[in-house]
């Protein structure tokens, strides 16, 4: 994944996984519950990225409140955020 340090980006790689040669995913996001390796704290009181500074694209493209987003809340049983 050309977003890891290794590659010349900025996600550490101890915290990513290959999938293919040219994708990889944050560790802990295929568990069940997922849950990525970044994230600090409990989901539903108070968390925060771990690699804020770091993260992935994919993380900086997904919009609070977004269908994204509140599919993801839904998943943790958390309530949609209004736009
Ligand atoms: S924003 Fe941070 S904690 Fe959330 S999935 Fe991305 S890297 Fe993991």
């Amino acid at each position: 994944m050309h977003e890891l340090q290794s590659e010349d980006g900025i996600v550490p790689d101890g915290l990513a996984l290959p999938l293919t040669a040219s994708l990889s995913r944050m560790r802990g996001t295929d568990h069940q519950p997922p849950r990525c390796a970044a994230l600090c704290g409990q989901v539903g009181q108070q968390v925060a990225c771990g690699i804020y500074e770091w993260r992935p694209n994919p993380c900086r493209e997904l919009e609070a409140g977004s269908d994204g987003c509140n599919r993801a809340r839904l998943r943790h049983g958390l309530p949609v955020l209004d736009e």
